[in-house]
């Protein structure tokens, strides 16, 4: 009764009794296992438990009652997440080639676990009974990816890491932290310190609308994410949605300004100045900060909605035109992504880029996600490049689950409901397999305008985030909607005690 549905599930007679008496051993050969059983002695340590289970190393056979963490030896070099889990009435054995496969089936387990707590009513269970189970699995797709808009709306360090943990329970492994726009830039960047000092606060003065994290709060969700093998990718939105940037440096626009930190949402006019070349001082310098601040290979570059109005009529941006020889200003976006990619180059990093950018000629090696439906993804995979499927038809969870007119969301496309998130499929049929494999997966995207809280984030994406974690990990032909409402519903006391759930995990 695992979401995303496993591989294989062989479910037998019995329960393990998982109680204090139990140990998590781990085999005696060095620190980064022990790292793994960590987060497995906090999950049952919290609460609804009290089972703080203390960790054994180990060599040759396994204490008794114990949940051990095996690591198996591999010939292969990329053997993923792959991962086994056994649950018998004498004890638990979570085996893998790596500790990414090792968290992947505790977090199997810990969902098993979860189910039997939603049907206690306690706030301190000191024994729970884990069914005897035998699970093979691993996911179909690389990328498994949540986004989240931090400008909107801001949400704190703490809220971030609830949002970490549902990604980790649901097998997730890609945290797209959206932390600038027209509304507000939320990262420290010393050398440009009125991005926080003023682009990170709005006038209106209404709840999350200002704040930012500093590089130690970074740090510390990276760590976070890290020990639920969850990676976090920084978008910085460029050359469009600055006004934020530009709140704090008017010298970077095409008018010189003033603007404030926008308080409506929408596609916004004034954006960076391309024909200034302080304009790269300022990215390349910011760029820099970035990369040394984060560990991902990926740093996302936004390049969606850039209205060219303002470079139409700026005498800088069309000498940059004629000294480039650019045909338009479409060319004008492609020099500056041309550009930012050769910088992060230097950095070593590669770029991700929303769907807009393949018009303007997306430069090789880089990644595009596909927002505005599936052709421009189709297209980017067919040319060779490497795609992240997030159309808006069934990725964008701001959108509204129903038709119900009390339903809370966007207004400016169709609802999508959790059974059409749940056909979602990353790799249409048009894609023959050769193209197929430039899709590395898939993600939902999480604008927060209509979102001011993290009560509100989470009512937009559970239960939606379930069903695509399925379409993400489980293999397609294994998909199976009345088998999943099964497992969801056995989820659910435990998702609607803990987390502000939309009703229609109850069905339509
Ligand atoms: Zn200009």
């Amino acid at each position: 009764m695992i979401i995303p549905n496993p591989s294989t599930t062989k479910p037998s007679a019995g329960s393990f009794a998982l109680n204090r008496e139990c140990v998590i051993g781990v085999m005696d050969d060095g620190n980064a296992e022990a790292r793994v059983g960590e987060y497995l002695h906090g999950l049952f340590a919290q609460s609804p438990f009290e089972i703080p289970l203390d960790i054994t190393h180990f060599a040759g056979d396994a204490p008794n009652r114990s949940i051990r963490l095996l690591k198996k030896p591999s010939d292969h070099a990329d053997i993923g997440e792959q991962h086994e889990l056994a649950v018998t009435t004498d004890g638990i054995t979570i085996s893998a080639h790596n500790d990414a496969g090792l968290t992947r089936g505790i977090q199997s387990l810990y969902q098993l676990a979860l189910q039997q707590v939603g049907l206690i009513d306690s706030t301190s269970i000191k024994e729970i009974r884990i069914p005897a189970i035998q699970v093979t699995d691993k996911p179909r797709f690389g990328w498994r990816g949540m986004h989240l808009d931090v400008s909107r709306h801001f949400f704190p360090v703490n809220d971030i890491k609830r949002y970490l943990d549902l990604l980790a329970l649901f097998k997730f492994n890609v945290f797209h932290w959206h932390l600038t726009d027209d509304q507000g830039w939320r990262v420290q960047i010393d050398a440009f310190a009125k991005l926080t000092e003023i682009g990170a606060k709005r006038a209106d003065n209404k709840p999350s609308g200002s704040g930012f994290y500093t590089k130690k709060d970074i740090r510390e969700v990276i760590e976070y994410a890290k020990l639920r093998h969850i990676e976090v990718i920084p978008e910085i939105d460029l050359p469009g949605h600055t006004q934020a940037v530009l709140a704090a440096y008017p010298e970077l626009s095409c008018t010189g300004g003033p603007f404030d930190v926008s308080q409506t949402s929408g596609i916004h006019k004034d954006v960076l100045c391309v024909g200034n070349e302080d304009t790269f001082k300022f990215v390349t310098g910011m760029l820099d900060e970035i990369a040394e601040l984060f560990e991902s290979q990926y740093i996302h570059l936004g390049g969606d909605e850039c209205p060219t109005d303002r470079w139409k009529e700026c005498k800088k941006c069309q000498k940059r035109m004629a000294d480039e020889k650019l045909k338009d200003e479409t060319g004008l976006q492609g020099y500056f992504t041309t550009r930012m990619v050769q910088h992060l180059e230097k950095l070593n990093r590669v770029g991700v880029f929303w769907d807009e950018v393949l018009e303007l000629g997306l430069p090789a090696g880089n990644v595009l996600m596909s927002w505005r439906g599936m052709d421009h993804g189709i297209n980017a995979a067919k040319q060779g490049h490497r795609v992240v499927m997030s159309p808006h038809s069934h990725c964008y969870f701001d959108f509204k689950h129903s038709k119900d007119p009390s339903d809370h969301g966007a207004t400016w496309a169709d609802p999508i409901s959790l059974k059409e998130v749940y056909d979602f499929e990353p790799i249409p049929a048009i894609l023959d397999a050769k193209a197929a494999k430039n899709v590395l997966g898939g993600q939902a995207n999480v604008w927060t305008e209509r979102m001011p809280d993290f009560a509100t984030v989470e009512s937009m994406i559970l239960p939606r985030m379930c069903a695509l974690s399925e379409v993400l990990w489980s293999d397609a032909k294994d998909r199976n909607w009345p088998d999943f409402r099964k497992r969801l519903a056995a989820l659910t006391p435990w998702l609607e005690k803990n987390h502000n759930v939309h009703k229609c995990i109850h069905g339509d």
